[in-house]
This record gives C-alpha cells, structure tokens and sequence, in this order.
C-alpha cells in the first residue's frame, strides 16, 4: 500500500505532541491553535482525527474514532489536566461533556457506544445504525494486515471489529453549543452523505469540516444502506452554504491525515466538484475492489487534482 511510510507522517511533527496515559498504544494526541486537542489513529490507513473542544466551561468532542481501542478513558484523561489545551475547568469538563459526529461512518463513530448520548443529524441511516450498530462482514477490509502501518496492536481481534449500537439524539442545523466563551455551530452539509455535518467555531474562526474538505482521496460515490448515498449537487451546495454561514473562517479542522487545511481548499474542492459533476473533468475506472469501499457501483472513477482527488461514481 502507497500510504505505509516506514516513520510515521511528516505532518505531526508541526504540532505539539501531548503525553497522555490511556493512549492504548494506538492514539496519539496533539494540540492545536484555539484550544483544540486532535486525537488521531496513525496507525490505521483511514488516519482519522477526533477533535475536542474548549470552551470555558465545557467541551465538545467531535468523532469518537475507528474503535478499535476505547477512546473514552483517553477523553476524560484530556478532560480532566490542568494543562491540555490550557483549559479552564479541569475536573468538570467530563460530566457535561457532550459528544457530536460529522457524520456516522465507521471511522468517527466506531467509539460513541462508551459514550451516553450523541448528537447527529436525524436521518434514516443515523437511526438505523445507533439502534443496529454495523456487523462485522461489511467493516472486514478495513481490518485486512495491509490496512494497519504496523503488525496488529496487541489486543486487537480482527474478525470482532464492528460499529456496536449508540444512543442518538437529533441535532438541528444551526444548534449552537455553548461552551463557555466560545459558541460552536452545527451545520448540516449533506453531499459525503446524506448525514454529514461541520462545526463552526465562531470564537476563532475555526470550521470543522469533516469528511468534507481535505487533501486526500475525497469520496462521493457511496450508494448503499451501511455507508449511505452521496450527492454532489448537494455537495456543492454544502460547501456554498458554509461558505455564507462562516463569513469570518480563518482555519479549517479536517477528520483525515493533516489536521489543519487552509480555507481555501473549499474553493479548490468547490470548482473541482463542479468540473466532475459538469463531465469536464478527465476520471479513470477505479477497479481496486478490495478497498473500494463494499457495494459501490461498479463505474466509479477517479478524478485527481492538485493534492487531492475525487471518487465519483459515475
Ligand atoms: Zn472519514
């Protein structure tokens, strides 16, 4: 695999690494501008980030990770220091916080059964799995050897690896989370899939774009019950509606490799969405079936550009 580099990504080493206890071996955790801890999973090819969030008062975590190990222990350690992301309240930020995802994919949600509630966008994919949760058969390629950058973490068994059932909770566009001197926005920005959605910090300027925006393989061609239907009209659409419901942006958070993206990717990503929705844009047959993602059309394509690319499928 491309992606397995014999020392781990170069792009951490811009960010202070925080020394935690109940990393499991597997997460790593890192301190970002405006009092965001990221949480990440190097060592599994999705390289997903969970966010937390303060604010004088409370916290937000976005995502929950993969859930191959249990986050939570981790999160109540970064709650509980007096010292991660200079926060205000330690001590009381575990009790009232509250957990949110970008949307419902293994990777951000595989973690939220250790958690009491979270908050989503209310759509049929969303009940569904909270109350079924995801079985194995459909996850097992993500647990294939080749998808870990080392042998597997001790402890770990393959063959169980699931999305377990969650409690779920509608969130509304335009819910606001008061955190204490810092209010974060939930926007809904269908388009990845029908259930995506972003955070806006509106105290830095900071958007939590998800799935949605970053520089890697960007996908729009799920169709299917287990990782839902994208939509690049709606897309295209969900990038212009951030675009007036964050005048003041100046940073974006994203959920894959890299944590921080400058604003101007959503332009970049934006008119290339646009060139492949218009057939303008120049696409080879993906025939990786393997990492393709189960029950995907058979025509997907690739489109790449400058840093990024796009799964479409059609
Ligand atoms: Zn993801």
């Amino acid at each position: 695999m491309k992606w397995k580099t014999p020392e781990p990504r170069e792009y951490y080493s811009k960010y202070n690494r925080i020394g935690v206890s109940n990393d499991c071996g597997w997460f790593e955790c890192y301190e970002l501008p405006g009092e965001v801890v990221a949480v990440c999973e190097p060592q599994h090819l999705q390289e997903v980030n969970a966010f937390l969030i303060f604010g004088d008062e409370k916290a937000l975590l976005l995502d929950t990770g993969m859930g191959i190990f249990d986050i939570r222990p981790l999160i109540k350690e970064l709650c509980s220091r007096e010292d991660t992301a200079k926060a205000k309240a330690p001590g009381s930020y575990f009790d009232s916080l509250q957990v949110v995802n970008c949307h419902c994919h293994f990777d951000h949600a595989g973690g939220n059964w250790a958690f009491d509630e979270i908050l989503a966008v209310d759509v049929p994919i969303v009940r569904r799995q909270s109350q079924a949760g995801v079985a194995h058969e459909p996850l097992s390629n993500q647990t294939d050897e080749d998808m870990f950058l080392y042998d597997y973490p001790e402890d770990f068994q393959p063959e169980e690896y699931c999305v377990k059932p969650y409690r779920f909770r509608p969130c509304e566009d335009g819910h606001i989370f008061r955190l204490g001197g810092r209010d974060v926005e939930f926007i809904t920005t269908p388009g990845h899939t029908e259930d995506h959605a972003m955070l806006y910090d509106h105290k830095h300027g900071i958007l939590f774009a998800g799935d949605m925006i970053y520089f890697g393989a960007i996908y729009v061609q799920f169709d299917n019950d287990i990782l839902g239907h994208s939509d690049i009209e709606q897309y295209i659409d969900s990038l212009k509606k951030i675009r007036t419901r964050c005048p003041d942006l100046k940073s974006v958070y994203v959920s894959h490799n890299d944590f921080i993206t400058d604003s101007s990717a959503i332009t970049l990503i934006g008119s290339a969405l646009r060139r492949v929705a218009d057939g303008t844009a120049c696409g080879t047959p993906l025939h990786d079936e393997k990492y393709g993602y189960y029950m995907d059309p058979p025509t997907m394509r690739e489109y790449t550009f400058d840093g990024f690319s796009i799964v479409a499928g059609f």
